[in-house]
């Protein structure tokens, strides 16, 4: 109740002209500088009551030391992007399949699903409240990201009495340094892993990612701009990188490895997917062997905060591999950048019903 007031009262004072944001849109980075002033909150008292949620102010979260999440890593999130587009609203990008993919993590590690209406209404409600967060069309997006986590006490190892559902975001630019198109260099990791079979490698839990945290800084301190990781069997088959999927590309031939449980299914992922199909290409969920992307025509990484984005090198055992001159990004890339950018900014039909509008 509290938390509905307040937003009101804020709303109130915006149409005054009181909290008008003042965001410079053509600098804008991958981070939260500028985050919305609201979230969606809710909580899971067990399985009577379910979920209970409402905006409140972004802001921070009340946890015992003895968190489920905090202790033993029972956290799942996802992340979207809504957009500003040319027919001047703003819509989400298939988040049906971020709420399918939730319930699943959710599954995996034993906490109650977020129905998919729960989910969708969390997402358009933190969306309509931070509208004036979404950039102009081409200068970025507005972050999305639901977290679901065990936030009620627990001292043995077991699943959380009462979990929290939060819902923030964040106005962003491009996701690596240097602009949206600009060719990043990746290495492969020969010593590490980051997930293996039967592990939770296809979920967005977050134990997965301070996983990375260690290999990602070193290949960043030697100037790449993130890890491919090789499968933890034979290392010798591309998995993907630290928070975006990979493709191969070689004449009308696209490659992306299979979703065989290590590696997470995207949704720019199959989306990419669909659209090679339709123009044409040759397009393949195989096991990608590192030889064979290091003779590749080109590489490309996939994901909702990289978008599409061109891979300039690849660095295997001090070798390095060049591709389109390292500067420029790649064909085939690019053109599959051009057509999902185009129907997420609503520049052209959208074929496949993709694009759901916010306001
Ligand atoms: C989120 C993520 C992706 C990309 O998924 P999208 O649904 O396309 O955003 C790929 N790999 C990892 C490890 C991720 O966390």
């Amino acid at each position: 109740m509290r938390g509905q007031l307040q937003a009101l009262l804020r709303r109130a004072a915006s149409t005054q002209g009181r909290s008008k944001i003042d965001i410079d849109w053509d600098n804008l980075s991958f981070n939260l500088d500028h985050h919305g002033q609201e979230m969606f909150c809710a909580v899971w008292n067990g399985p009577a009551k379910g979920w209970e949620g409402q905006l409140q102010d972004y802001g921070p979260l009340s946890l015992m030391p003895s968190a489920q999440a905090l202790n033993y890593g029972q956290s799942i999130f996802e992340g979207m992007k809504a957009r500003r587009t040319a027919k001047d609203r703003i819509v989400l990008f298939r988040p049906e399949m971020n709420a399918s993919r939730m319930k699943d993590g959710a599954r995996r590690l034993c906490m109650p699903e977020v129905p998919q209406h729960t989910f969708i209404n969390a997402v358009e409600e933190t969306v309509r409240a931070n509208s004036e967060y979404v950039p102009p069309l081409g200068k970025g997006a507005l972050y999305i990201r639901p977290l679901l986590f065990g936030s009620g006490p627990i001292l043995g190892l077991a699943p959380a009495p009462s979990y929290t559902f939060v819902t923030y975001c964040a106005a962003v630019g491009s996701y690596f340094k240097g602009g949206q198109l600009k060719p990043i260099d990746l290495v492969v990791e020969n010593k590490f892993h980051r997930a293996a079979p039967g592990g939770m490698g296809g979920t967005k839990a977050a134990g997965n990612y301070s996983a990375v945290l260690q290999i990602q800084r070193a290949a960043n301190a030697k100037g790449f701009a993130d890890v491919v990781y090789l499968d933890c069997k034979t290392d010798a088959y591309l998995e993907e990188v630290s928070a975006c999927n990979i493709f191969v590309v070689k004449g009308r031939t696209i490659k992306t490895p299979p979703l065989t449980g290590t590696i997470l299914p995207g949704v720019t992922r199959d989306s990419i997917l669909q659209l090679a199909r339709k123009r044409g290409y040759d397009v393949k969920e195989q096991p990608i062997p590192v030889v064979e992307a290091l003779e590749a025509d080109e590489i490309f990484t996939t994901g909702t905060a990289v978008v599409v984005s061109p891979v300039g090198s690849l660095t295997h055992k001090g070798k390095r591999r060049v591709y389109g001159g390292g500067v420029a990004p790649t064909p085939v890339g690019l053109e599959l950048y051009g057509d999902l950018t185009a129907i997420q900014n609503e520049q052209t039909g959208d074929h496949f019903g993709w694009v759901h509008p916010v306001c």
